[in-house]
């Protein structure tokens, strides 16, 4: 039908190399990596073999060139990521705790990130996308915001499909736009991607049984269920619910799980499989990703997954 589209910030992730070294000294860093939730989400759809384009905003810097390049390898469509000759490329500074907890020193406000809009570029690609993927901090955006909002409603009539994943993390609920926006992303989804909290925050219950059967009554035709280091599971209207457990691997850096496992499933669907094998592929997707360092650098092409997923245990 077309494109799987996903729309938002782009950025460079730079990471301190000693897990519980802060930023207040010198120190080894690694870096910069390709970043931001919808680049890895898009990136992992294209290595996967998808059709997958990014509406997003970068500087024309050397950051820039690193995220334009590594996306067109990975097979994505970039006419519709603006150059911004003003602002330079999105970053974040990241160090881990040794509990495994992140900190994050961003530069978005003041970068390219968030500039764009819609423009002819944007508005070519939406008027032929066959999936539109929302991710949650598009909620706190204005920019990525007023592209989905409009962008929502042009895919769904023509035939195509959408899949939010709420990715609500603690700072974007100190924004008065992101809960109503989270509603109606949650009233106009076929598809949700929700962590565990997310789940019973998106149907407002403190029950996952009552959140799934809400969640279908609302419309939603399909739950993926994401686990951590537990797996997943996919609850479909009028079928069994389908678990998959997790891979047994040794988790280097967690940045980025969620965002593959999102791109694998999504991109599975689309290509024709079933629930069960896209399941399987999505799990492999994020824990693959987790043993690489760098946020998308673990994320798999359907050969490298495969290979994964041949030579990887299960959790009982
Ligand atoms: P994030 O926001 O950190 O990207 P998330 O909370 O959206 O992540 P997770 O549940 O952490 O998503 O990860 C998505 C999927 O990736 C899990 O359902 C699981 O299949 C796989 N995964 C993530 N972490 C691990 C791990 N340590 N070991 C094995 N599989 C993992």
């Amino acid at each position: 039908l077309g494109p799987t589209v996903c729309v938002g910030e782009i950025l460079v992730e730079i990471v301190a190399a000693t897990p519980g070294a802060g930023f207040l000294e010198a120190q080894p860093l690694v870096g910069p990596f390709a970043s931001g939730a919808p680049a890895i989400f898009i990136s992992q759809c294209g290595r996967l073999g998808g059709s997958a384009a990014l509406v997003g905003c970068v500087g024309a810097d050397d950051f820039g060139r690193l995220n334009l390049d590594r996306l067109a390898r990975d097979g994505v469509d970039t006419s519709a990521i603006r150059i911004d000759p003003d602002y330079p490329t999105g970053s974040a500074f990241v160090r881990y705790r040794l509990d495994g907890e992140r900190d994050f020193v961003f530069n978005l406000a003041t970068s390219a990130a968030a500039r764009f809009g819609w423009d002819d570029a944007t508005g070519a690609l939406l008027a032929r996308a066959g999936h539109l993927h929302v991710m949650g901090t598009a909620l706190a955006m204005a920019s990525a915001w007023e592209v989905i909002d409009r962008a929502v409603p042009l895919v769904k009539a023509r035939g195509g499909s959408v899949s939010f994943d709420p990715n609500l993390r603690k700072e974007l609920l100190n924004d008065p736009e992101v809960l109503p926006r989270f509603s109606r992303m949650v009233a106009q989804c076929d598809l949700l991607l929700p962590s565990g909290d997310e789940l019973l925050m998106a149907a407002g219950t403190d029950s996952g049984d009552r959140a799934v059967a809400a969640l279908f009554d609302l419309g939603i035709g399909e739950i993926a269920l994401k686990q951590g280091a537990a797996g997943a599971t996919v609850y479909a209207a009028g079928a069994a619910p389908v678990s998959a457990p997790a891979f047994c691997v040794q988790e280097l850096d967690p940045t980025g799980a969620g965002d593959c496992f999102g791109g694998a499933y999504v991109t599975c669907r689309r290509l024709g499989m079933g629930i069960a094998e896209a399941l399987t592929y999505a799990c492999a997707a994020g824990a693959r990703n987790v043993t690489v360092r760098g946020p998308m650098e673990g994320a798999g092409t359907r050969a490298e997954l495969d290979a994964f997923i041949a030579a990887t245990e299960r959790r009982a």
